[in-house]
Formats: C-alpha cells, sequence, structure tokens
C-alpha cells in the first residue's frame, strides 16, 4: 500500500533501523522506544492487522512469531523474560495498520499492561 507507513519501511523509501530480516519479515526498532528492547516485526506484505493475518496466512503470522522469539534472544532478553504485543483496533492502541509484534523486553514487565 503506497500510503503505509510500514510499507514504506519495507520498501526501504522510508529509513529505519533493520535488527532482522527474511524473505517473508522484516524486524526493525521501534522509534519510541518504551523498553531497552522494544523491536517491531512485520510481514513485508501489507495486513492491516493480526487477526487479519491469521485470516489470510497463519503461516505467515507464525512466522512473525518466530523472529520476534530470534529478536529476544538476539538481545538476551529470551531468558529473563519478554513480552510480544499486537495491538488490534484503534481503541488497544493501534496507530498504525500494517500488522506488527512489539517486542519488549529489557525491564521489569508490569501486568496486566495499561
Ligand atoms: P501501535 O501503536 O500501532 O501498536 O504501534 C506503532 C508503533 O510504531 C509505535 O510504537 C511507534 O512508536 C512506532 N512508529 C511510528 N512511526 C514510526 C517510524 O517512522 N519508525 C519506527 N521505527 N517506528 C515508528
Ligand atoms: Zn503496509
Amino acid at each position: 500500500m503506497t500510503d503505509c507507513l510500514f510499507c514504506k519501511i519495507v520498501s526501504g523509501d522510508v529509513p529505519a533501523k533493520i535488527v532482522r530480516e527474511t524473505g517473508r519479515v522484516v524486524a526493525f526498532r521501534d522509534i519510541n522506544p518504551q523498553a531497552p528492547t522494544h523491536v517491531l516485526v512485520i510481514p513485508r506484505d501489507h495486513h492491516p492487522n493480526a487477526g487479519a493475518l491469521a485470516a489470510a496466512d497463519a503461516g505467515l503470522l507464525g512466522e512473525v512469531m518466530t523472529e520476534a522469539h530470534q529478536v529476544a534472544v538476539d538481545e538476551g532478553v529470551a531468558d529473563s523474560g519478554y513480552r510480544v504485543v499486537f495491538n488490534t483496533g484503534s481503541g488497544a492502541g493501534q496507530t498504525v495498520f500494517h500488522v506488527h509484534a512489539h517486542v519488549l523486553g529489557g525491564r521489569g514487565l508490569n501486568w496486566p499492561p495499561g
């Protein structure tokens, strides 16, 4: 989608600090990190949210989760603990409507989240 920020990161039209990439998935640092590790993991293909991705390509959603775990391993937070969040819908705080997994770690994370 031409007017999608994360599609522009995938295409290279918007710069990002990419930490991992595969043929179908890209992981890059959040521009406004909420924890020492805050990485966004996205499919290269445009899907608006996690539910839409699950319905369209459950295997690709699995690849996003696999890469999210690999980010946690690479960042050294897999053993201490990390959180994967898909904000889904504006009421849940989604602001970019290209599905993305937030990978958060490197500090204590409260439960329940706000
Ligand atoms: P959401 O609120 O949709 O769950 O998450 C969107 C995330 O994208 C936010 O955490 C926000 O900081 C991040 N973000 C917004 N614009 C940019 C950008 O241009 N580059 C990067 N790397 N992250 C962005
Ligand atoms: Zn997109």
